[in-house]
């Protein structure tokens, strides 16, 4: 069973309302025993006038303020949604090293200054040429960025595309993928499955079952689950199927962090 949800939004980010405590007060409700709080840090990104930008230092008082509060019923982890970009490194390592972070995801949000959540990414592109485009910056995001303990959402460009998933599979792109992963494990980090595919609609989690069940077989062991919930009664959505689905694939074990450091428990 999965006890840890360690993809989770709160007010922190610019594009969720919910205060730390009641995100908390859901996952207490919803039986998990830790959980990672993982904002957005997209520098100088800025979507519908929001900036996606956080004070590392208010940030980081803030959860460790409501996790030593917390620590009887639930473990709660002080994590970063860190949006990667090749020429944000520097920005990236500084953020990172200011405070004693948990946990990093590392995902890819803007490809070539676009955001695949907004139709402007998919104009003037077929489906599999923003699928491509997509893994292609993900590929040159590992080769300058390391500062992340698994890389976020890895197909989540097929959550916005026009027809969604009609024109993907890990077949047509089966080649880039396996690039991708086998760098990912090269040096040491892990990948998350993401639920919050299943909320859009989408017959898989981010990555898709195809990709999960091929990190295994490259030899990939660190996974985290999230949820990517912004809305607390998300957290630990669809984990049951989640669970059955990393079993199939041969997994029996999936990660939390502690200071950058994975620990693995049992599915
Ligand atoms: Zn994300
Ligand atoms: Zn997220």
């Amino acid at each position: 069973m999965i006890y840890s949800d360690y993809h989770i939004h709160t007010s922190f980010s610019g594009d969720c309302v919910f205060i730390p405590e009641q995100v908390v007060d859901s996952a207490i409700k919803k039986g998990l025993k830790e959980i990672c709080i993982t904002d957005h840090q997209d520098f100088g990104f800025i979507a519908d006038d929001i900036l996606y930008e956080i004070d590392a230092h208010n940030y980081f008082k803030k959860i460790q303020e409501i996790s030593f509060k917390s620590k009887n019923q639930i473990i709660i982890k002080t994590g970063i949604e860190m949006g990667l970009e090749p020429d944000k490194k520097d920005k990236i390592d500084s953020f990172l090293s200011s405070e004693d972070f948990d946990f990093v995801i590392g995902s890819s949000h803007l490809i070539n200054g676009f955001d695949p959540y907004y139709p402007d990414y998919f104009k003037g592109k077929s489906d599999e040429e923003a699928f491509l485009e997509y893994f292609e910056s993900i590929l040159r995001n590992l080769d300058v960025c390391n500062n992340f303990d698994v890389y976020g959402h890895l197909d989540y460009v097929v959550r916005y595309a026009p027809n969604q998933h009609k024109f993907y599979s890990y077949n047509k792109f089966k080649d880039i993928i396996d690039n991708i992963l086998s760098k990912i494990i090269s040096m040491n980090k892990g990948i998350e499955i993401n639920s919050g595919s299943l909320r859009y609609g989408l017959p898989f989690p981010n990555p898709c079952v195809e990709i999960i069940k091929r990190y295994k077989e490259l030899g990939g062991e660190i996974i985290t689950i999230g949820s990517d919930a912004h809305n607390p009664k998300d957290i630990s959505h669809s984990f049951n199927l989640i669970n059955d689905i990393l079993i199939d694939c041969g997994f029996k074990y999936y990660c939390n962090f502690t200071k950058r450091t994975p620990s693995f428990s049992k599915l």
